[in-house]
C-alpha cells in the first residue's frame, strides 16, 4: 500500500482540486442520503397524528428535492472521481510508455512479451480500478455506515442494535467467499490467456502444423485445455451458488429482526411509525456498504499487487543512458575507434580485446563465421551495448561521453534481423525521417535495389506489409532496410550481414550503387560471403571475438589463413552452382 501511495502522489496532487471538489460532492450525497430516512420519518409521524395536509404536502416536497439533491450530488461524485481516475491512467500510461522506449535492447532479451503487455494493460487497469471506483466506494461505504449507525444509535440504540447483529456475518461471508470466487476468477483469466496463446501459436505457425501432421494432436490439446477451462468455470458456478443465496438469506434475517422487535414495540406504543419506517429505511442503506466492503477490499488488494508489478518495470534503470553534460560530436563525424574493447555475454565472451581503427570516409569489411561476434562489434557503435571493458571512440570522443540520441542520428544501420513496421512501404522506408518527400523515398529504394519489386506491388509505395498486408521476401526485407538507413543520410552506414538473402548479382549491383554515392562516408559492410567484401578497401577477419586477420583482399588471400581458406571454399561453391 506504502509503495502504491508513494508512486502515485504525484498523480493524485496534480489532480488536487479536482479530487476535493469530487470529496464534497461525495460528503454531501452521503449527508443528503442519510437525511432522507430522517425527513421520511417526521412525514410519516405528521401523517399518523392526523396534521393538515399543507404540512404533510411540505415535508414530502422537501424529501422530493432530498431525492434530486441526492442525484445531483451522486453524479457529480461519480463524474468527477471516476474522470480522475481515467485522467491519471492516461498520465500513467504515457509515463510506462516513455520509459519503456528508454530501456535497452539488454533489457528486452530478458523479458517475455506477453508479460510487458499484461503489466501495461491488465495491471493498470487493476490500479485504476482501485484509484477510481475502489477508493470512492471506500470512502462512499465508511461514511454512510458511520453516518446511518450513529442515527440509528442515537433513536434507538436497542433496535440499532438488533439490526446491526447479521452485520459481523455478512462482512465475514463477503471476504471468505470473496477471497475464494477471486481466487477461482483468476485461474480461470490465466486458463484463458494459456487459451489464447495456444490459438495465436497455432494459426501463426499453422503451416507447420500441416506440414508436420499435427492436426490431430493439437485438436486433442486444444480440447484437454478448453475442458480444463470449462472445469474451471464450474467451479466459480459452484461457489458463487452458495454465495448469493447466503448472503441474501443473511440480510432477509437482519429484516425478519427488526420488523419482528420492532412491529412489537410499534404496537404497545414504545415507537413511533415514523421511527420505525426510518429504520427499515437505513436497513435498506446498509445493505450496500456490506456487501460493498468485500469487494472494494479486493479492488484494494488487486490495485497494490498491480502496481507493485508495475513499479518493477519502472524502477527498471536504462543501463545505457545520456550522461548528464554530453559532449557534442563534431559536424563531421570522424574516425571510429575500438580501443581493447572486450565484451562478455552472460553465456560467455563475445569479443576479446579488440582494437581497431577505421578513418572516415574509409569501407572497411567484417568477416568471420557465424557467431565470432560481428553483430556485437557493430552493435557498439551505435551503443546499443556498452563494453564490458575498453573504449569505443568517435571522432576521438568516448561514445559514453555522446547523447546517445545525437550519436545515433548518424549512424545508418542496417540489423542483421530487420523489422517492418504493419504500414505500408512508403512508411516503412520514411521510418524515423519526418515529412520525408516521396522523391527521397522513391530515391532510397532505387538505390537498395528494391523500387523495382515495388513497381509490381498492388499499391505501389502505399502497398501495406505486415500482418494486414502483403509479407516480403527476406531478400525485399532487406533491400528495404537497407533504403530506411539511406534515407536518413549517414555519415557511417553499417550493413550487418544485410545482403544475405540476396543473390549475387543483385548484391553486386547495389554495392556498386552504393560505392558511387557514398563517397565521403564510412562503411562498414559486414558479411560472412567473401563475394561482398571482396572490393572494401580494407578487410577484418574476426574469429571468436578476436581480429586474426586485416588487409585487402589480395593480400589476404596471399596470407593463406582464414580468409584465404575461405573465399576458396565459396569460390568452389559458386563453380558447383554454375555447372
Ligand atoms: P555474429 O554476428 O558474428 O554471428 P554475434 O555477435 O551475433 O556473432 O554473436 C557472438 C557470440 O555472442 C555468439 O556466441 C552468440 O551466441 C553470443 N550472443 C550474441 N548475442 C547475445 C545475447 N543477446 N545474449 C547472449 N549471448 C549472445
Ligand atoms: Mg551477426
Amino acid at each position: 500500500m506504502r509503495e502504491s501511495i508513494q508512486t502515485l502522489w504525484p498523480y493524485l496532487w496534480r489532480h488536487r482540486r479536482g479530487m476535493a471538489l469530487g470529496l464534497t460532492a461525495l460528503v454531501a450525497k452521503d449527508a443528503v442520503a442519510v437525511a432522507i430516512p430522517l425527513l421520511l420519518k417526521s412525514t410519516v409521524d405528521q401523517l399518523t397524528q392526523g396534521s393538515a395536509w399543507a404540512l404533510v404536502i411540505r415535508w414530502i416536497a422537501l424529501l422530493m428535492v432530498a431525492g434530486l439533491l441526492k442525484g445531483a450530488f451522486q453524479y457529480a461524485m461519480r463524474v468527477v472521481l471516476i474522470g480522475i481516475s481515467r485522467d491519471i491512467e492516461y498520465d500513467l500510461r504515457n509515463d510506462l510508455f516513455r520509459h519503456l522506449v528508454t530501456l535497452s535492447p539488454g533489457f528486452y532479451a530478458g523479458q517475455r512479451t506477453g508479460d510487458i503487455m499484461a503489466r501495461s494493460t491488465n495491471d493498470l487497469n487493476a490500479v485504476r480500478m482501485m484509484l477510481g471506483p475502489g477508493m470512492m466506494y471506500l470512502t462512499e461505504t465508511s461514511l454512510t455506515f458511520v453516518l446511518a449507525v450513529a442515527v440509528m444509535l442515537s433513536f434507538d440504540p436497542g433496535l440499532a442494535a438488533l439490526a446491526l447483529l447479521p452485520a459481523p456475518f455478512v462482512s465475514f461471508a463477503v471476504i471468505f467467499f470473496g477471497r475464494r470466487i477471486h481466487e477461482r476468477f483468476e485461474k480461470i483469466q490465466a486458463m484463458f490467456s494459456g487459451i489464447s496463446s495456444r490459438v495465436q501459436e497455432n494459426l501463426s505457425g499453422v503451416r507447420m502444423i500441416r506440414a508436420y501432421v499435427q492436426e490431430e494432436a493439437e485438436l486433442r490439446r486444444f480440447r484437454d485445455l478448453n475442458e480444463e477451462y470449462i472445469a474451471q468455470n464450474l467451479r466459480l458456478v459452484r461457489i458463487q451458488g452458495v454465495f448469493q443465496p447466503l448472503l441474501e438469506a443473511l440480510i432477509g434475517l437482519t429484516f425478519l429482526i427488526v420488523l419482528w422487535a420492532g412491529g412489537l414495540r410499534v404496537l404497545s406504543g414504545d415507537l413511533t411509525l415514523g421511527t420505525f419506517v426510518m429504520f427499515n429505511f437505513y436497513m435498506g442503506m446498509l445493505v450496500w456498504p456490506m456487501i460493498a466492503l468485500g469487494w472494494v477490499v479486493n479492488l484494494m488488494q488487486r490495485g497494490t499487487a498491480s502496481m507493485h508489478r508495475i513499479n518493477e518495470l519502472l524502477h527498471e534503470q536504462p543501463s545505457i543512458a545520456a550522461p548528464p553534460v554530453p559532449k557534442a560530436l563534431p559536424a563531421r563525424t570522424g574516425a571510429i575507434e575500438f580501443d581493447d574493447v572486450s565484451l562478455h555475454y552472460s553465456a560467455g565472451p563475445a569479443l576479446s580485446g579488440v582494437s581497431l581503427r577505421i578513418e572516415p570516409g574509409e569501407t572497411i569489411a567484417i568477416v568471420g563465421r557465424t557467431g565470432s561476434g560481428k553483430s556485437t562489434l557493430a552493435e557498439l557503435i551505435p551503443r546499443l551495448r556498452d563494453p564490458s571493458s575498453g573504449v569505443v571512440r568517435i571522432g576521438g570522443i568516448d561514445v559514453r561521453d555522446l547523447d546517445p540520441a545525437d550519436l545515433r542520428r548518424r549512424i545508418g544501420m542496417v540489423p542483421q534481423e530487420t523489422f517492418l513496421f504493419s504500414t505500408t512501404i512508403e512508411e516503412n522506408i520514411a521510418f524515423g525521417v519526418e515529412d520525408a518527400p516521396p522523391e527521397k523515398v522513391r530515391w532510397a529504394a532505387e538505390v537498395a535495389g528494391l523500387a523495382h519489386d515495388i513497381e509490381g506491388f498492388p499499391a505501389g509505395y502505399r502497398t501495406m506489409v505486415g500482418e494486414r498486408g502483403i509479407t516480403l521476401s527476406g531478400g525485399q526485407k532487406q533491400r528495404l532496410a537497407i533504403a530506411r538507413a539511406l534515407i536518413r543520410d549517414p555519415q557511417v552506414l553499417i550493413l550487418d550481414d544485410a545482403l544475405s538473402s540476396v543473390d549475387t548479382v543483385t548484391e553486386e549491383r547495389i554495392l556498386t550503387g552504393l560505392r558511387q554515392l557514398l563517397g565521403g562516408r564510412t562503411v562498414i559492410l559486414i558479411s560472412h560471403r567473401v563475394s561482398t567484401v571482396r572490393e572494401a578497401g580494407s578487410i577484418v577477419v574476426l574469429d571468436r571475438g578476436s581480429v586474426v586477420e586485416r588487409g585487402t583482399h589480395q593480400e589476404l588471400v596471399g596470407a593463406a589463413g582464414y580468409y584465404a581458406d575461405l573465399a576458396q571454399r565459396q569460390a568452389l561453391e559458386e563453380e558447383l552452382e554454375t555447372i
